[in-house]
């Protein structure tokens, strides 16, 4: 049976109880999650499910990862569905923490990333990865999962996990997932309801100009201007699109890019109805045989 717990002691003393009857061998998966669930998260939740013997899944929207005058008071939220969602894929603990069992009144910790989060999304919004990685932080620290799911649609939040867990050296593995796409390849995302019918419409051009770039990465194009010029023109043509950044950046560190040589990543913000939507694919350098590099 599914268990709900409402506060950190909850939470703690659950855990504590799985520990206690199971052997050390047996594992904790942890998803993290802002609510509103969609298929992306429950295919973090079923691989979560196949890995481990417990799972638990978080539920808060956080507000320390959203800035002023971005979509805190709009996000979408709908708790009852979700616990529904997350009983009926297995999971055993759904935790829905309040804002104040995550912060006291008076807040005197952040834990920060650096480098990697100045770029992309950290450029436009800034703090909202400290908000991240703090709170993930603490849910960590609460959970003290063996495996923790994120998804490949939020590249650079994944990537700044992976860091902040391997340079602390947790005893935990981030494990990241493929992004789900509905059937005209937009990401699957809470924000999505908040399109209109038009810009429902218009939202799908952002995954057609990531794959155009892709397609020219198999048809040999190493040039990241190229590249990205041939995704801006597809994603850009209708005029309901603003695009806020799109580029190609490598994995490891996000550092620009101008020649596809390494394994890498082109990154989207844009605006559809106000909508800020995120997708991301990856890139990877064509290897070429010795035989062709010698000839040029
Ligand atoms: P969120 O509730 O938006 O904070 O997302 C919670 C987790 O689900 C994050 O690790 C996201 O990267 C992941 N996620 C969100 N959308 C998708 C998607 N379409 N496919 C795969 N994972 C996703």
């Amino acid at each position: 049976m599914m268990r709900i717990a409402h506060t950190t002691n909850e939470l703690r003393n659950l855990i504590r109880g799985f520990r206690f009857t199971h052997p050390p061998d047996q594992t904790v998966g942890f998803v993290p999650t802002m609510g509103f669930l969609h298929e992306g998260h429950l295919s973090l939740i079923r691989l979560a499910r196949e890995e481990n013997q417990y799972v638990v899944v978080s539920i808060f929207v956080n507000p320390t990862q959203f800035g002023p005058g971005e979509d805190f008071a709009q996000y979408p939220r709908d708790e009852s569905r979700d616990v529904a969602l997350c009983s009926q894929a297995g999971v055993n603990v759904v935790f829905l923490p309040s804002i104040s069992d995550m912060y006291p009144d008076h807040p005197m910790v952040t834990v920060m990333v650096q480098e990697i989060t100045g770029v992309l999304c950290g450029e436009f919004r800034p703090g909202h990865f400290d908000g991240v990685a703090t709170v993930v932080t603490k849910l960590f620290n609460m959970v003290q999962p063996d495996f923790a799911y994120f998804g490949q649609k939020d590249a650079q939040q994944a990537l700044v996990i992976d860091r902040m867990t391997r340079e602390l050296g947790w005893p935990l593995q981030i494990r990241v997932c493929p992004t789900v796409r509905e059937p005209d390849g937009l990401a699957m995302s809470s924000r999505n309801v908040r399109l209109t019918p038009a810009g429902r419409q218009v939202a799908p051009l952002i995954y057609r100009g990531l794959t155009e770039a892709r397609r020219l990465v198999e048809a040999g194009e190493t040039r990241v201007y190229r590249l990205v010029a041939a995704a801006r023109e597809i994603i850009s043509a209708d005029p309901g699109m603003t695009i806020q950044y799109l580029e190609c950046r490598d994995r490891e560190f996000l550092a620009s890019l101008t020649v596809l040589d390494r394994p890498a990543v082109l990154a989207i913000a844009a605006y559809v109805d106000s909508v800020r939507l995120i997708d991301n694919v990856f890139l990877e350098p064509v290897t070429r045989s010795l035989d062709d590099r010698m000839e040029g």
